[in-house]
């Protein structure tokens, strides 16, 4: 039977848009002259942040305490750091708008597919909106990594003895969810997401990769 590996953010249900909406908040609590140039930092800010700390809420909130210093030239202060936690505070309640069709998809899929789950981030973030969604008892099994890239992928086809020719990464990212999975050697659904974070973006050049432009196009191909 063919495996389907879905990712979850942005795939199954919204999650950027809430991080967009507290760093939307953030710029206007920040209130600096040149926003194009505070979005800068923050974008610089963000990518050490990344690297250094990995994904996840905590690590968004440390990008913007370190986004403050940086433009302020000295570090948050208490009152800072407390204005600048309320605004992300939402995050904390995983509120969940799984994406459109989601259920009928995984219904219908899971009659003629091996369905697995495979995300990325901090493990307790990631496997309470896994909870919140309700959806785990569509996958065979769940798989939650620090970061996906070609050997999550190859370390995912060993551990579960999938054939990559009967393997499908369906997912938003063209960075974390299709390009290495085509590295590896599996196929790839990109379901490009509006809402997608920009540091997932990356080219998709690449025929073999199926383009759709909802989830619920999938049933029609897979
Ligand atoms: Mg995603």
């Amino acid at each position: 039977m063919p495996t389907l590996i879905f990712d979850a953010d942005d795939t199954l249900w919204e999650n950027n848009v809430l991080y967009e909406r507290v760093a939307r908040d953030f710029f206007a609590w920040l209130a600096h002259p040149d926003e194009a140039h505070a979005r800068a930092v923050h974008r610089d800010v963000e990518r050490a942040t990344v690297r250094s700390h990995g994904y996840g809420t905590v690590s968004f909130l440390r990008t913007l305490h370190d986004t403050v210093e940086r433009l302020r030239d000295r570090p948050p202060t208490a009152a800072e750091r407390e204005q600048v936690d309320a605004l992300a505070a939402v995050l904390a309640r995983h509120e969940m708008e799984l994406v459109p069709g989601v259920v009928e998809v995984l219904t219908e899929l899971g009659g003629r597919h091996d369905l697995r789950l495979l995300t990325k981030g901090q493990v307790a973030e990631q496997q309470a909106k896994i909870d919140a969604s309700g959806l785990a008892g569509y996958f065979a099994s769940v798989h939650i990594v620090a970061e996906k890239d070609v050997h999550t992928y190859r370390g995912l086809v060993h551990e579960l003895s999938l054939r990559p020719a009967d393997t499908w990464m369906i997912g938003n990212s063209p960075r974390s969810d299709v390009l290495p999975a085509r590295a590896a050697g599996l196929h790839a659904v990109y379901v490009p997401n509006p809402n997608t974070w920009a540091h997932e973006h990356a080219d998709v050049d690449d025929p073999d990769v199926l383009v759709v432009g909802s989830l619920r196009e999938i049933t029609a191909h897979l």
